[in-house]
């Protein structure tokens, strides 16, 4: 019995090293969800560190300043701290979401994974950032570290890889731009139009217009539950290393007027 356990367990890891063979095939889709069989992309070196500074009309979310912006999931101050500028992940503090709801957004957002990296594949500097807490773009440090490809760095998580594997190394700092289009519901509840998803990891773009299947889960195929035109932002506490961000800005997008 002891044996079958130890054999069990080896298989486990061995097939949770970079990805599953065990998941649902993702709908339309030849893949499974965190297929470890899926091409991970071509590794784009990107040519150094982006950032700038917040627009005129951007919310700021985080200046090195204070947690004034976020709450901590669940309820109750942010555990995470402040170091020297930047906000750092206090492992196993909790998840944080922003006190401000956002629909239609372009979000700039800059990220740190720990230095030097520890262990791999999906516990090496993993976070995420979630609009309406429930769709993930991925955090993580997949610089030399192999995972499956939904849910390297500007993935979809669950759903889409990345374009290319613009990481930089874990010695520098890393940056989202995103354009998030939130998914839209009928009265009844069903989906009129679903979320879309524009990506530049360190100024390269890694997905465009990305039509989102529902929710970002771990191992099981997203789905869309109805709700409102706004919600809150969550960065995610994976548990693991102490990663970093700074300079987090949003700015709301209204297309009405453009359009009419
Ligand atoms: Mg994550």
């Amino acid at each position: 019995m002891a044996l079958f356990l130890v054999e069990s367990a080896m298989a486990d890891e061995k097939q949770h090293a970079t990805g599953y063979t065990d998941t649902p095939v993702i709908p339309g889709s030849k893949w499974k969800v965190h297929d470890d069989d899926r091409p991970r992309p071509p590794v784009v070196a990107p040519g150094g560190e982006v950032t700038w500074p917040a627009p005129a009309d951007a919310i700021v979310l985080f200046d090195g300043k204070n947690l004034d912006e976020w709450t901590r999931k669940g309820g109750g101050d942010p555990g995470w701290k402040l170091v020297d500028g930047t906000m750092e992940v206090v492992p196993k503090s909790g998840d944080l979401l922003t006190k401000r709801e956002f629909g239609d957004v372009q979000l700039h957002l800059e990220w740190h994974p720990h230095d030097p990296p520890e262990s791999n594949s999906q516990h090496r500097s993993n976070s995420g950032v979630f609009f309406f807490d429930r769709y993930e773009v991925q955090i993580l440090d997949c610089y030399e570290n192999k995972t499956y490809g939904d849910g390297m760095a500007g993935a979809i998580y669950g759903q889409y890889p990345p374009l290319v594997n613009a990481a930089n190394p874990p010695s520098k700092w890393q940056t989202y731009d995103i354009v998030f289009i939130a998914p839209r519901f009928k009265d009844d509840g069903s989906l009129e139009s679903p979320a879309k998803v524009t990506v530049f990891l360190n100024g390269i773009l890694v997905q465009h217009a990305t039509e989102l299947l529902g929710n970002t889960p771990h191992k099981r195929v997203g789905s869309y539950k109805a709700h409102g035109p706004k919600g809150p932002i969550r960065l995610q506490d994976h548990r693991d290393q102490p990663i970093r961000f700074r300079n987090i800005w949003i700015r709301e997008l209204d297309f009405s007027k453009q359009r009419e």
